[in-house]
């Protein structure tokens, strides 16, 4: 890919993306970009304009103002010769019921320039051992791996995955997580949308916060929302001995726990389980608190929605 100085060109860029339907403003004013070889992922509530996003960037849907670059081409004019080198995994899709596995990666091989070898893709998704299965005897999570080789079979250097573990079980999901991180370890650039926040946390480098249209936030999951710079907070349940004098920036008891937040945590801590072992006393549920991408996640959303009002769309 071309360079500028020093810097990779970025894989996806947008600038002041548009998009209205009517009345609503569906997409206003994004700002994107995904570097070569980034697992970025798309966050936010129903109907906040994660697959309107993409399905611009895919050369799927028409925008109505801004600037975007797909491996340095426009995906509204020039969606042709963007095809091959991209892969899609939509939400559902539709291979032929009746071929196997095997079959379908071939079929699907046949139609690209530079395609990496059947094997190889159905190791990478962990499809092997179901090669000569037809289409129509898989489960759903091997069904929505069969759609993540079709899209790798190609060869893309870009891979859209809209929600790539829906409705997956735990076991599923940590699977295709595997696959998406063997994907990583290729070196391919993945822009996904996800509900999860397990899972942004678990595959992205880099997330945006997308909600009524707009980014909220992005930036690094383990940042994002200034949640590293939050406190850490202490839970037990309450022991039935008055604890000992703690400098405590905030300290609350409910339901029988007692909620603290430390001025310095190994302090607290060092305190806490010497006074516990000399009074003979237990802190049961023990447990050391930051908050998670789910809970920045949750406050930024809500903060959005508040700021917009009610009915803002
Ligand atoms: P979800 O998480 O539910 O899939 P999303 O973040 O992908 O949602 P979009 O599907 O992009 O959101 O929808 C954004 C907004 O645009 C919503 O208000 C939706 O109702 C509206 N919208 C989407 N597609 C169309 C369409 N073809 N015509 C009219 N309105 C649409």
């Amino acid at each position: 890919m071309a360079e500028t100085g020093t810097r990779p060109e970025p894989a996806v860029v947008a600038r002041g993306l548009v998009k209205r339907y009517g009345k609503i403003t569906a997409v206003d004013h994004v700002d994107l970009a995904v570097a070569p070889g980034e697992v970025f992922a798309l966050l936010g509530p129903n109907g906040a304009g994660k697959t309107t996003v993409v399905e611009i960037l895919e050369g799927y849907r028409s925008r109505d103002a801004g600037e975007v670059a797909v491996l340095g081409l426009d995906p509204a004019r020039r969606r042709a010769r963007l095809k091959p080198r991209i892969g899609i995994v939509l939400q559902s899709a539709g291979a032929d019921r009746y071929l196997t596995v095997r079959e379908t990666l071939a079929m699907y091989r046949d139609c690209y320039p530079r395609p990496r070898p059947v094997d190889e893709v159905l190791e990478l998704t962990g499809l092997l051992a179901d090669r000569r299965r037809r289409v129509s005897r898989l489960s759903g999570g091997q069904q929505r791996r069969l759609e993540v080789a079709i899209a790798l079979v190609g060869d893309p250097e870009l891979l859209f995955l809209d929600e790539p573990t829906t409705g997956f079980d735990p076991a599923a999901r940590h699977d295709a997580w595997q696959v998406i991180k063997n994907l990583a370890a290729l070196r391919k650039t993945v822009l996904l949308t996800t509900h999860y926040l397990d899972e942004a946390q678990a595959l992205a480098g880099r997330v945006a916060v997308l909600v009524g249209g707009r980014i909220v936030a992005s930036g690094d999951p383990a940042t994002l929302g200034g949640r590293d710079t939050v406190r850490p907070h202490l839970r037990f349940r309450a022991p039935d001995q008055p604890l000992p004098p703690l400098e405590t920036v905030s300290r609350t008891e409910t339901d029988g726990f007692v909620d603290l937040v430390p001025e310095d945590l190994t302090a607290a801590l060092h305190r806490l389980t010497g006074w516990a072992i000399e009074h003979r006393t237990a802190l049961d549920d023990l447990a050391i608190r930051r908050p998670t991408l789910e809970d920045a996640y949750l406050r930024l959303v809500g903060d959005a929605g508040r700021a917009a009002g009610p009915g803002s769309r």
